[in-house]
């Protein structure tokens, strides 16, 4: 008897931590920071989010808030490598904000 128990394990893409079963619509909902080694994400399936009102982290506020942000410098003719526009620098700031949120 000397197989560690794996209370940590990592658990494989289309697994639902809510509801605890296999799913084919389970995305990242979280990522559980641990004292020791990488974080462990949780995922969640379509229903459970729905009843719990869980966002994945894909949709998350500073994911929108980047997302946002990159596509307007792409096509912002205000925007370069020297500096961005009034808008620019204002996406960037709820960008930063959002990230700061999640902490
Ligand atoms: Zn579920
Ligand atoms: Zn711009």
């Amino acid at each position: 008897m000397t197989t560690p128990s794996s209370t940590a394990a990592p658990a494989p893409f289309g697994w639902c931590h809510w509801h605890k079963g296999p799913s084919g619509t389970a995305v990242m909902v979280d990522i559980v920071e641990q004292k020791s080694g990488p974080g462990a994400a949780l995922y969640a399936c379509a229903p459970c989010r729905e009843q719990r009102g869980l966002t994945p982290v894909a949709e998350q506020a500073h994911e929108v808030a980047y997302r946002d942000y990159l596509i307007h410098t792409t096509d912002c003719a205000g925007c370069s490598r020297l500096g961005r526009c009034d808008l620019g620098g204002r996406l960037r700031d709820v960008y930063q904000k959002a990230l700061d949120g999640t902490r």
